[in-house]
């Protein structure tokens, strides 16, 4: 395990499901039982319908970058001491978008572009908890 010095998620009831799915290496959303949307990030209502009635719902781990940004500095020392880095939004296959980082890529806006599909990965930072990044497929 790589030591990893950034912040970490503080799981609630909300959320702890989604973190579990993480930790098990097979990613779940939310999907709403009212409308069919997936939802990112976990929450109680569902942002479109405000339907309670949530279900965690596998889902692919695929999808395309919807945009990215590649920071050269940032304030937070884990954050610089990995700088640069590749920030991207990206639009999973279910529709759901997820902030994250993309790895085994260059941070070079001549390496990532807008569209490109990606997949997940799973990235173990402790033993409590894994981020979700995602990499060219
Ligand atoms: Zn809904």
């Amino acid at each position: 395990m790589v030591a990893y010095d950034g912040p970490l998620p503080i799981p609630d009831p909300v959320t702890r499901p989604f973190w579990d799915s993480l930790r098990a290496h097979a990613i779940q959303l939310q999907r709403c039982a009212a409308c069919g949307r997936f939802i990112y990030y976990p929450r109680p209502v569902c942002p479109s319908c405000l339907s309670d009635d949530l279900v965690w719902t596998p889902v692919s781990g695929r999808g395309v970058v919807h945009a990215f940004t590649i920071p050269h500095r940032h304030p937070n020392r884990a954050f610089a001491a990995r700088a640069p880095y590749v920030v991207a939004l990206v639009e999973l296959e279910e529709g759901a978008r997820m902030l994250s980082n993309l790895v085994d890529v260059a941070p070079d806006p001549a390496d990532v572009r807008v569209g490109m599909p990606v997949e997940i990965v799973y990235d173990d930072v402790t033993e409590e908890i894994t981020l979700p990044r995602f990499r060219p497929r």
